[in-house]
């Protein structure tokens, strides 16, 4: 931000510029403006090569994956696993939220086989490890949630969750104002009960001046979480969620006035018609700054199916405006993912985030949509499968009565409309 600030182009912004086909002059000014932000840790970079995205306006809508163990599930393996198939299907970024095991060891084993920037939670290392020290996370102390991000910053993450939105008179407020759903922010949960037990300030809002200066020399971005998000739509937009994105929007200029590369996190379950107002307010309120959305999911009904859901929901938010897309998996709400489930949820974001682009961006983004059309018409199915999410899938849903002998499918079989017309079209032509 400060480069660009100073008027100089950086190769990371030149390779934005390419890859995205926006002007180099357009990346530099909203990375000066902090409207587009680049992922890229200087500790990382000197050691590991990690793809280059930008997040922000103007840009493709991109789509972020969450792996990590948990504190019943603990299988180091498959989260590898998990990272691995998220890098080949294609997601830009990966969070990992492990709150089981060894958290340090399984950090860096993920960061290592994930070439894509790399996101963490440093509250949730904080407060387990916190809470086997001293028996209990409310003993929790300012020291102990700085070294954690600096720890994270050394080890070369890019991006971290910081809820230093929620403040002691939202939580105080919660024993008054009624929600269906209270706080479904892990990280929320947390500094809520850290809050209310020592009836003190949010201590990374409290902090943020000496947490920007850590993220200014690692060159690391804030993602600032959304604790108090809706987690029913009967609690979208209500005073909580509002009350904290007011105090993400001063957050976002301060770390705007040190050069901080900031991105903000936002909903959670909101109604389909909210769910563009959404985009707009938290847009205007925080100067534009780039949008990270969980979901959103637009019912609360969809276990099982979550996926879809929230597909539903980010095709909306990116088509408004959303500029990173956090997958959900068919297992929300229900369990931790399996690999197979990591999958089918980064496509479903995908799909969600190209649907969304296609109004974001136009021709841009739709000149695929164009090729694929032209394929279908022609019946061919190489061209097709190149430019597929899932050409394995698709291929096995083609062949799953056997190989097919004509050009089309069995669906139609010889009654598929481009062989008839194809014929006829030659017929007349003749
Ligand atoms: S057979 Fe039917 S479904 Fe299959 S390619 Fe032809 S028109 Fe499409």
């Amino acid at each position: 931000m400060l480069e660009a600030k100073n008027g100089r182009i950086t190769k990371e912004m030149e390779i934005i510029s390419k890859m995205e086909e926006v002007p180099i002059t357009l990346i530099k000014r909203r990375v000066a403006e902090g409207r587009i932000i680049i992922p890229g840790n200087l500790r990382r970079l000197d050691k590991q090569e990690v793809k280059i995205i930008g997040i922000g306006e103007g840009l493709s809508t991109k789509v972020n994956v969450n792996i990590g163990t948990s504190t019943l599930i603990n299988n180091l393996e498959m989260e590898i696993e998990k990272a691995k198939i998220a890098v080949k299907y294609g997601t830009d970024t990966i969070m990992d939220l492990s709150t089981g095991g060894d958290l340090d060891l399984i950090r860096r084993k993920l960061m290592e086989v994930a070439p894509v920037p790399f996101g963490t939670v440093p509250i949730y290392q904080t407060y387990i490890e916190v809470a086997k020290k001293k028996g209990s996370p409310v003993y929790m102390t300012e020291d102990d949630v700085l070294d954690t991000i600096e720890k994270h910053l050394r080890d070369g993450v890019d991006f971290m969750t910081i809820h230093a939105g929620i403040r002691l008179e939202h939580v105080k407020k919660l024993r008054d104002i009624k929600r269906v759903a209270g706080i479904v922010s892990r990280g929320g949960a947390i500094l809520a009960a850290w809050m209310l037990y020592n009836n003190k300030e949010n201590p990374l809002y409290e902090n943020w001046d000496y947490i920007l200066e850590l993220f200014a020399e690692y060159d690391g971005i804030i993602s600032i979480g959304d604790a108090l998000r809706p987690g029913a739509i009967h609690d979208a937009h209500d005073y909580f969620q509002m009350a904290e994105m007011v105090t993400v929007a001063e957050l976002v200029k301060r770390s705007w006035s040190k050069n901080v590369q900031v991105m903000v996190e936002g909903p959670g379950h909101v109604p389909l018609n909210e769910i563009a107002e959404n985009v707009r307010i938290q847009k205007a309120l925080c100067n534009g700054a780039p949008y990270y959305v969980l979901g959103p999911l637009p019912t609360d009904i969809a276990a099982g199916y979550d996926h879809i859901a929230s597909a539903i929901g980010a095709a909306i938010a990116s088509a408004a405006g959303a500029d990173l897309i956090c997958y959900l998996t068919p297992a929300e709400h229900l369990s931790l993912p399996n690999p197979q489930q990591v999958k089918e949820g980064l496509i479903a974001a995908k799909i969600a985030a190209h649907a969304g682009d296609i109004i974001k961006l136009g021709d841009r983004a739709k000149r695929i949509d164009l090729e694929m059309s032209q394929a279908r018409k022609n019946l061919d199915w190489e061209k097709m499968y190149s430019l597929m999410f899932d050409p394995d899938h698709a291929k096995s849903i083609r062949e799953q009565f056997g190989r097919v002998d004509l050009s089309s499918c069995t669906m139609c079989g010889s009654l598929c409309v481009y062989i008839i017309l194809d014929k006829f079209i030659k017929n007349e032509k003749d």
